[in-house]
């Protein structure tokens, strides 16, 4: 296998940090995307992402971290804005390294295309994969600068070509894979909160801000020049959403009613929302991600999730580990898919469910005066119990080494634990943690 060429469709986060990782071990790799090299940020993607421990610990394993750390603003909790301008803090972990970086989506992709050139990966900007033969074992792409279409033989030819994956589709019309790409019914617009006159921060810039109004929220992240992005996620109908706010009074009014002190921060608000695309939120579910050795969806092709765990690309990162991993270890294409989809699917679908139910958390729940009890419980109870109970969401995204399975198993027997000793409690001198020792030692083995 080591010295079969391989191509990869897509250039996005999976598919320049697959080309690194096949590059290190001396494969001859082809990147193919549609995009030109110099698009910025993609019309309607987020700007910034929320890197975690499972995508920092993908970036450390192929020696790229070093180069991209820089670019990132760390983010230690998150900071809850009320409907009168009120604010407060909810630390994400208990320890220094428990951060998020916020980074920007097109310095990363450089970052990443660079270092995969420098390895020896060929890639060529501006080829759109059209369809597969899978009789033939080709691909065809065009080379969209000259109108040329080329057969490019898939052996193998692994898509990293995002939520609507071109190939999945392919692979879905000759029957070969089931697949289905569940509308979420809400949808997303990108506000910018610009630098101060002096290029300073106007909020705290190491918190991912969130305005939770129970049917919709608004976030913001900072980026590295003092500005901020925010993210308005809102219902696709009914009222409030995007088909209700159309004219400019009604936009204004919205914003000005749910978010007060957000738009005294956001000059353009009204002419932004008016031309920013409405963006699409889903989740894609493959029965199956391959086909013979021909070829493997990876990344958001294969299980593209909502995005309100941050995780969307630190679950794509850690897809690459782990397939390269399962390269070293089989003989065939063939059996290096068949463990891959093995071993990944459990995991994907885990964080999948975790990151819907994440929605409801972040646009609802963190306002709630019996969620911050059993949040701050949960991080007592670390304390207490540091090999035991760990809270899910650190379990998630600063625990590399727990699968996102396990998150899921355990933090579902954590929560019921949490709602029994939080119950008819208002504060943390009021449990009884006697019992919850008792219980955490029966229920929660040793991670
Ligand atoms: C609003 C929003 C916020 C998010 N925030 C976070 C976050 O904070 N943290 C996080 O971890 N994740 C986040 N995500 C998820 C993250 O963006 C995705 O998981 C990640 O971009 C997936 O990477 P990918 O390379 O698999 O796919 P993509 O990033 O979609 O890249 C696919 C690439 O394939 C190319 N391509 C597509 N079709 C073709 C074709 N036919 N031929 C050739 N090339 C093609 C595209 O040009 C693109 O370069 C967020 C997503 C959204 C929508």
């Amino acid at each position: 296998m080591s010295s079969q060429p391989v191509s990869i469709v897509g250039a996005g986060p999976t598919g320049a940090l697959l080309a690194i990782l096949l590059r290190r071990r001396g494969m001859p790799v082809t990147v193919y995307d549609s995009r030109p090299l110099h698009q910025s940020a993609d019309a309607g993607r987020s700007i910034n992402l929320a890197l975690a421990d499972r995508g920092i610990h993908a970036l450390k394993t192929a020696g790229v971290y070093d180069a991209i750390r820089s670019a990132g603003v760390p983010m230690r909790g998150r900071m809850i804005h009320d409907r009168h301008g009120g604010t407060s803090l909810q630390p994400y972990g208990q320890r220094p390294q428990e951060m998020l970086l916020s980074i920007s989506r097109e310095r990363l992709r450089r970052a990443l295309l660079e270092v995969a050139a420098q390895q020896g990966a060929r890639v060529n900007f501006e080829h759109r994969l059209e369809t597969a033969d899978f009789a033939a074992g080709t691909a065809q792409l065009r080379d969209l600068r000259g109108d040329r279409l080329l057969h490019v033989a898939m052996r193998p030819l692994l898509a990293g070509d995002g939520a609507g994956s071109r190939m999945r589709r392919c692979l879905v019309e000759h029957g070969l894979i089931g697949a289905q790409e569940v509308d979420l019914g809400h949808g997303y617009k990108e506000l910018s909160i610009p630098a101060g006159p002096d290029g300073e921060y106007r909020m705290a810039h190491d918190a991912l801000h969130i305005w939770p109004r129970g049917g919709h929220m608004l976030i913001a992240l900072p980026n590295e020049d003092g500005s901020f992005t925010a993210t308005l996620f809102l219902p696709n109908r009914g009222d409030p959403s995007f088909a209700t706010l159309e004219d400019p009074a009604a936009i204004e009014g919205f914003l000005r009613d749910q978010f007060p002190d957000a738009c005294a921060l956001m000059p353009h608000r009204v002419r932004e929302f008016q031309a920013r695309p409405i963006g699409f939120l889903g989740t894609v579910y493959a029965a199956s991600w391959r086909h013979a050795g021909m070829t493997a969806l990876i990344g958001d092709a294969a299980h593209a999730i909502v995005p309100f765990h941050g995780q969307g690309m630190n679950c794509c990162f850690e897809d690459c580990v782990e397939f390269d991993t399962c390269v070293g270890r089989h003989e065939s294409w063939e059996a290096c898919f068949a463990r891959f989809e093995a071993l990944r699917k459990p995991n994907t679908d885990a964080i999948a469910a975790m990151a819907l139910e994440n929605y409801l958390e972040m646009r609802e729940r963190v306002a709630d005066p019996d969620f911050r009890l059993q949040q701050a419980l949960a991080l007592e109870l670390e304390r207490r119990h540091p090999q035991r109970f760990i809270p899910r969401y650190s379990m998630v995204m600063f625990h590399h080494e727990i699968p996102y399975l396990l998150a899921l198993e355990r933090g579902a027997v954590q929560a019921r634990l949490l709602a029994r000793l939080t119950a008819g409690r208002t504060n943390l001198a009021q449990i009884d943690f006697e019992d919850a020792a008792r219980e955490i030692g029966s229920l929660l083995p040793p991670i």
